[in-house]
């Protein structure tokens, strides 16, 4: 079993992180660094450099703080030579993810930019399915209850945090995975609290005639849904990727969202291994280009 740690636990980390190491024979949780987060039976480190000056018997950590914060303990942790694994969005800017790939490859040591949507059930299938077709149009639906799935996270709201991209993005990172031709944006349309940085829905126009709509204010029934249409008939992923309709029926996939979390740390430790990296910034240049060419609405103040 290989050692790993994790940085920063909340609620990812809690939800899914835990439960996949610890049902995995490939890892051991051998240490956490967080400052209000713990996990029982498990070392703690309130900063990584500590963690990483007092453990050098564990090569890989995987880090579960949100974008901002990020880099610096990737850095940190690359520079030390650790194996780094990256929650979603790899990084709060572009070339910051190309600084850690750099530093990656220089260390000879893995760097990989999860994305967990792209691990759900039935993506592979779908994309299987699109290969060779011509995409005739497309419509993403994400919208979510920010206060379920985030409760109290300011900092979504902040700059650097993304606000509804922070969800929109796994759907991008599904789009950027299947489509057999990238997609890029034409024009989005931003719709900010007037108390908060970063926008709470969008609306983007995307080449193939494909539309995304994202929304943080859903109460009720949440969906997270894509249909295509091509030139031979149609393909809806829905559950965030987990459950496939060609034509309207059934074709595949399982309602659950549990398969993902254990599928990333399958491959990372089959990348740990050869010292591989795998980082694909696809997903997080559509919502670089939807915040450089976006509409800004203003709208009502949000508070959690
Ligand atoms: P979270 O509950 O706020 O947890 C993040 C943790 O990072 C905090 O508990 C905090 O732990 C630590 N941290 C260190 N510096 C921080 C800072 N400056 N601001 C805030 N927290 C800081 O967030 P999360 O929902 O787990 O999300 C973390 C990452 O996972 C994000 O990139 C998100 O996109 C991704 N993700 C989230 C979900 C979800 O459903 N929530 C799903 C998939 C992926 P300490 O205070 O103890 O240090």
């Amino acid at each position: 079993m290989r050692k790993i740690a994790l940085v920063g636990i909340g609620k990812i980390a809690q939800d899914q992180h835990v439960p996949s190491i610890s049902s995995s024979s490939e890892w051991r949780l051998s240490a956490t660094v967080s400052r209000h987060g713990r996990v029982d039976g498990v070392e703690n480190f309130v900063q990584i450099e500590d963690l990483l000056a007092a453990r050098p018997d564990i090569g890989v950590v995987s880090l579960c703080l949100p974008p901002v914060p990020r880099f610096a303990a990737a850095c940190a942790a690359l520079r030390a030579g650790r194996h780094v694994m990256l929650e979603k969005p790899p990084g709060a800017t572009i070339a910051e993810v190309h600084a850690l790939h750099d530093l990656a490859l220089a260390q000879g040591v893995t760097l990989f930019a999860s994305w967990h949507s792209r691990a759900a059930q039935a993506v592979a299938a779908a994309k299987v399915w699109l290969s060779g077709r011509e995409i005739r149009g497309g419509h993403i639906i994400w919208r979510e209850d920010v206060r379920k799935w985030h409760p109290g996270q300011d900092w979504i709201f902040a700059a650097g945090g993304m606000g509804v991209f922070d969800p929109g993005i796994n759907a991008l990172s599904i789009l950027t995975e299947i489509l057999p031709q990238p997609a890029r944006v034409l024009s989005a349309e931003l719709d900010f609290p007037a108390n908060r940085q970063a926008p709470i829905a969008a609306r983007l126009s995307l080449s193939q005639g494909i539309s995304a709509d994202f929304d943080f204010r859903q109460e009720g029934p949440q969906t997270w849904d894509m249909e295509f249409e091509t030139d031979s008939g149609t393909l809806a992923l829905r559950m965030g990727g987990n459950v496939l309709e060609i034509n309207g029926q059934p074709a595949g996939g399982q309602m659950s969202i549990m398969g993902e979390y254990p599928a990333l740390y399958a491959h990372m430790a089959e990348l740990v291994a050869r010292s591989a990296c795998d980082v694909d910034l696809s997903p997080l240049v559509l919502v670089a280009d939807a915040f450089m060419l976006g509409r800004r609405n203003s709208v009502k103040e949000f508070e959690f």
